[in-house]
């Protein structure tokens, strides 16, 4: 049984199940399904959250429902702040750079700040499903003197096609997998995080220093000397303190994202096809599987040397006599990537944003 939150009325308004409560000819009233056009009884009962239900059993599609609903609000909402001279806030995401590092790391840190913007100063003029050249934008916004456009698209299940991305107009992208997901747009303030997207807004890049020094943590691999390798997780302030103190063979700076076992799996197999002379138990074809034994130190031990028949560190290839690269576990170890993505940019900024930081 699908329920739902909202309906049309019989003026052809939309209408909260919440807003019904309280009307005395509520039953009397005709609802009718914004998807499918049948029509809907309100369900006020005291036991389940009040909501419409069709009247007889059908196929409606939530999803045409969601879309059509997160169109209508919107148009509504929107056109009650230009009737009402009330703001309609964006928070638009901004590159602040942090380049405390740069010359010495070639790495920044990012701050993701949004810029609140009131879409009404700029757009006064709102349609719903209107042609926009060869384009039909869910809602299209206009400001009166035909200078600046903006499209809002509703995102139920996928999001605007290529051909619309292309088109170089400014483009909001609003995600609606629930009922509740419409609450931003009711508040009259759509913040750009993970749940929606802004496409070809004008950004600000500002270049900054973090105020009290860099707090991010990044993952730094290095290869020292002796074929000995490490994967530490280190603020960019560590990292420049660690190469003013130590000349290692390779090192490399990046997201600190993934699990570190397998990242560094990656690393040491990355590194040996790179041609550099990193040593170490997991490349070995004695190389088995300790998993999560301990040995009587209490250390943990990864490695079983199949040759030694004892568990080891996977640092104990260094200098060991009987160590042979196997291109079996290069091969799966850079697989890795493929699945976990290590290699994403550290310049790049984060895609989930602290939520704390928006309000
Ligand atoms: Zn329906
Ligand atoms: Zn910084």
């Amino acid at each position: 049984m699908i329920k739902y939150q909202h309906a049309l009325d019989q003026a052809g308004l939309l209408i909260n199940i919440d807003k019904l409560s309280g009307l005395a000819n509520k039953h009397k009233s005709y609802y009718k399904c914004i998807s499918c056009g049948n029509e809907l009884i309100p369900k006020l009962g005291k036991i389940k959250q009040h909501h419409f239900a069709h009247k007889t059993t059908l196929v409606c599609s939530k999803e045409t429902y969601l879309h059509k609903l997160g169109k209508r609000v919107f148009y509504d909402e929107y056109a009650l702040c230009l009737k009402s001279q009330l703001p309609f806030i964006i928070g638009l995401r901004q590159e602040k750079r942090c380049v405390r590092w740069k010359n010495e790391l070639n790495i920044t840190c990012f701050k993701n700040e949004p810029i609140e913007y009131d879409l009404t100063k700029i757009y006064d003029t709102i349609e719903l499903e209107k042609h926009d050249g060869e384009y039909i934008p869910d809602v299209l916004l206009l400001s009166s003197d035909g200078r600046y456009k903006l499209y809002i698209e509703i995102a139920v299940s996928h999001f605007s096609s290529e051909k619309k991305l292309q088109s170089r107009v400014k483009l909001i992208e609003f995600s609606v997998q629930t009922e509740e997901d419409l609450i931003p747009i009711k508040r009259h303030k759509i913040i750009e995080n993970e749940n929606n997207a802004f496409h070809h807004f004008k950004r600000e890049k500002e270049e900054v220093l973090c105020v009290n020094g860099c707090t991010k943590s990044f993952d730094f691999f290095v290869v020292e000397s002796d074929g000995r390798s490490i994967l530490y997780q280190k603020k960019l302030e560590g990292i420049f303190l660690y190469l003013q103190d130590k000349e290692p063979l390779h090192y490399e700076i990046s997201k600190n994202k993934g699990n570190h076992g397998n990242k560094y799996k990656y690393l040491i197999a990355k590194s040996y096809s790179k041609n550099i002379k990193v040593q170490n138990c997991f490349l070995c074809k004695y190389f088995a599987d300790n998993n999560w034994l301990e040995n009587i130190d209490g250390k943990k031990n990864p490695v079983f040397c199949k040759i030694l028949k004892e568990p080891c560190n996977s640092q104990k290839a260094i200098g060991c006599k009987h160590y042979r690269v196997s291109r079996d576990f290069v091969n799966e170890y850079q697989y890795y990537n493929e699945l976990f993505n290590f290699e994403l940019d550290p310049n790049k900024p984060d895609n989930d944003i602290d939520e704390d930081n928006w309000f």
